[in-house]
């Protein structure tokens, strides 16, 4: 198998689920943090997986520019590199190549652009995409699309999603032939030849392997196709039935989050949800703040990933059972209280308010590493909540009860 995704039990579109890959089970609903060039910006891998973490993200537009993929690879991989033995999945490089780099230019073969870091000259092809993805040893790789552009009129939207699946059909073709690749090389590979008859297995015999050395081609990784289609709902769906006629071990949402509007980004998961495939996971790409997550979930989406919560660390900004929390305000300055009185994480327990707004006065770095350390912690315990009561039937309930935390807002000042 490619990836497997086992969907365990569900509560009313929501999905409590497995997602296994070479390099361990992710628990969905998942949260991904973002480890943009190669690292979760001030936390320690460690501390990332005490969190509760099953797997993070990596950038391949960063990553291809500093310190280039062919480098990675000849590191051992992005896992061995930045110490993560866990699951990772990366983005395909198309929305920073398009948002981020000079000159960017589009044609049906790819996109060439200049680096933002040095103004150096590349290209990026679907083909090359799923090269450099193989190279960091991705184990979810994501197709390259066109990012659509908001507001985007139906013909405009509709020429770039098309686009999009014919670039998904030649990922899926590259991804397959790089793995098939791998899984031959592997056969050919002393060690995992057959023993000899009489050796401790019948003749003939395969040798047992572990799940990451099968000869299964792509073992334990897997590429995701994106949907695209902007607002409008007969692309989505025209996107949605290209897609699963191409057969990819995941889809994703893509182009949203990107100025629409929560109302907006439900409705066009209302509409898009149901027609995907039940037994693949589904992923919501670069969303979102915590009710954004939750009313996701209830619509049936599996993973998320987003800088939020070490974005906002370095500013300042803590995610809370009570809302949001701006750690710069004067009135925490003698605040002994924690962040969150009902968080258990370690800057909750051991930090108060005060501290870290002075922390952020003086311009420490330490205030935005305690800070990315709750948010991260506040994530993975929403997830957890999230896991637990789809488990129970429950999360009607419990998503009130969030929503309630949420909406009565910050406890009051001492
Ligand atoms: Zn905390």
């Amino acid at each position: 198998m490619a990836l497997t995704f086992t969907p365990h039990s569900t509560d009313g579109a929501a999905r409590r689920g497995t997602l296994s890959t070479a390099h361990g089970d992710i628990r969905t609903p998942a949260f991904m943090p973002v480890g943009t060039a190669a690292t979760v910006k001030g936390m320690t891998p460690e501390a990332v997986r005490s969190l509760g973490a099953d797997i993070i993200l990596g950038n391949t537009y960063h990553l291809m520019l500093r310190p280039g993929a062919e480098r990675v690879a000849s590191l051992g991989g992005l896992h061995k590199m930045m110490n993560w033995p866990h699951p990772i999945l990366t983005d395909s490089g198309g929305f920073q190549v398009m948002s981020l780099s000079a000159l960017c230019k589009l044609t049906e073969e790819g996109a060439s652009f200049q680096s933002h870091v040095d103004g150096s000259k590349h290209s990026l092809t679907p083909e090359r995409a799923m090269e450099i993805q193989f190279l960091l040893d991705s184990n979810i790789s994501m197709v390259l699309d066109e990012c659509t552009p908001f507001p985007a009129t139906h013909a405009v939207a509709k020429a770039s999603m098309e686009r999009s699946m014919r670039w998904a059909a030649r990922c899926r073709e590259a991804f397959d032939a790089l793995h098939q690749e791998r899984s031959e090389s592997r056969v050919q590979s002393p060690a995992l030849l057959p023993l000899p008859a009489g050796e401790g297995r019948g003749e003939g015999n395969p040798p047992e392997l572990p799940n990451h050395e099968s000869r299964t081609p792509n073992s334990g990784y897997g590429v995701f196709g994106i949907v695209q289609g902007s607002i409008y709902e007969d692309l989505r769906l025209q996107s949605v039935e290209a897609l699963t006629a191409i057969g990819f071990d995941g889809y994703a949402i893509g182009g949203l989050a990107v100025g629409e509007g929560q109302d907006m980004m439900f409705a066009v998961l209302d509409v898009t949800m149901p027609a995907m495939p039940a037994d693949k996971p589904r992923y919501m790409m670069g969303v979102g703040k915590p009710d954004d997550i939750l009313g996701a979930v209830e619509r049936g989406v599996d993973m998320f990933d987003c800088v939020i919560p070490t974005r906002s660390g370095r500013l300042a900004r803590a995610y809370t059972s009570g809302g949001e929390v701006n750690l710069k305000n004067a009135r925490h300055k003698d605040d002994p209280r924690p962040i969150d009185p009902n968080c258990s994480c370690y800057t909750c327990t051991h930090y108060s308010r005060a501290y870290l707004n002075h922390l952020f006065k003086a311009d420490e770095m330490l205030g935005p590493i305690l800070t990315s350390w709750h948010n991260l912690a506040y994530y993975q315990s929403l997830m957890q909540g999230i896991r637990d009561a789809i488990e129970a039937k429950d999360l009607g309930k419990h998503a009130a009860n969030l929503r309630a935390g949420w909406k009565a807002g910050d406890i009051a000042p001492l």
